[in-house]
């Protein structure tokens, strides 16, 4: 059975018994509503460790005052099924006063892996994701923690605070899974209409046209960001940035220059689901 914990106390004394019986433990953090891309880090976890946890938080420091963390998917019941099966043996589900308890007032800030992309349309929101993984990772201590490509900031931006806060933990990035026509898995994707799920799939075909541009020799990012943002027009999804950037660094280039890894990002409004999509060009 399945072992699901709502306090803070009860995972530190979890993840000690852990390590005193020498196990290797692995985290994986979500907000729940989970799909086939949560399902992969579990898995790869359960093969990188003894033992596999997870969260389930909708995390509201996360969220800007305009965005949807009242009416963010949930499904408590649906994800410890998903979780067990793939092979998850405890989850953490806190209410948010464990978490921001009253008088809580300690925040995590990545300065340069937070500017940017999703940093600078979502003030405030890295702050909020850097400041909740940090407490996870420092309450959990596993030896490794997975996280989706698909946020690929965030995963620079949980990178850089392990690293500089010693944390010390192996932080493990996983390719995006996607659905069979090529929109990746999303647990905001449940938002969207039958017209809107059709239109959403201009992310992914732009970034796929990217991709084989860059693969028949342009070198050059302007017509690389041309063919993304036409798609995006033509199924009427309305821009909120279209970037190609350097993937170690985040900075945007002009140049894709041979043996340096770049990688293109969108994020696009489909009706008013925020969507967000990237591919390594
Ligand atoms: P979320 O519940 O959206 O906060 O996501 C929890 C974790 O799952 C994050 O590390 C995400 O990057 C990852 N994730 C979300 N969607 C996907 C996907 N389609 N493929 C792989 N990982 C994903």
């Amino acid at each position: 059975m399945i072992r699901v914990f709502k306090m803070p106390l009860e995972v530190a004394a979890f993840a000690d018994s852990v390590r005193r019986q020498g196990k290797r433990l692995a985290l994986v953090p979500t907000m729940g509503f989970l799909h086939d891309g949560h399902v992969s880090l579990m898995r790869e976890g359960a093969s990188r460790a003894d033992m596999v946890a997870a969260s389930i938080f909708v995390n509201p420091t996360q969220f800007g005052p305009n965005e949807d963390l009242s009416r963010y998917p949930r499904d408590m019941a649906g994800d410890l099924a998903k979780c067990e099966r793939a092979g998850v043996s405890v989850v953490y589900a806190p209410e948010p006063a464990a978490v921001y308890p009253p008088g809580y007032q300690t925040y995590v800030d990545v300065t340069n892996a937070s500017q940017g992309l999703c940093g600078a349309k979502r003030p405030g929101h890295f702050r909020g994701v850097a400041t909740v993984v940090t407490k996870l990772l420092a309450l959990f201590r596993p030896h490794v923690a997975l996280f989706g490509e698909k946020d690929f900031q965030q995963l620079k931006v949980i990178e850089a605070l392990n690293r500089d806060l010693d944390l010390g933990c192996d932080i493990v990035g996983m390719p995006i899974v996607r659905e069979a026509d090529g929109l990746a898995m999303s647990s905001r994707n449940a938002y969207l209409s039958a017209d809107e799920r059709k239109r959403a799939l201009a992310l992914s075909r732009g970034l796929l046209a990217a991709q084989a541009l860059v693969r028949g020799g342009e070198s050059e990012v302007e017509p690389l960001l041309a063919v993304i943002r036409r798609e995006l027009q033509a199924s009427d999804v309305r821009e909120d940035y279209v970037e190609i950037v350097d993937a170690h660094t985040l900075r945007p280039i002009s140049r894709i220059e041979p043996g340096v890894p770049s990688r293109a990002l969108v994020a696009g409004f489909v009706g008013t689901t925020r969507l967000v999509d990237n591919m390594s060009v």
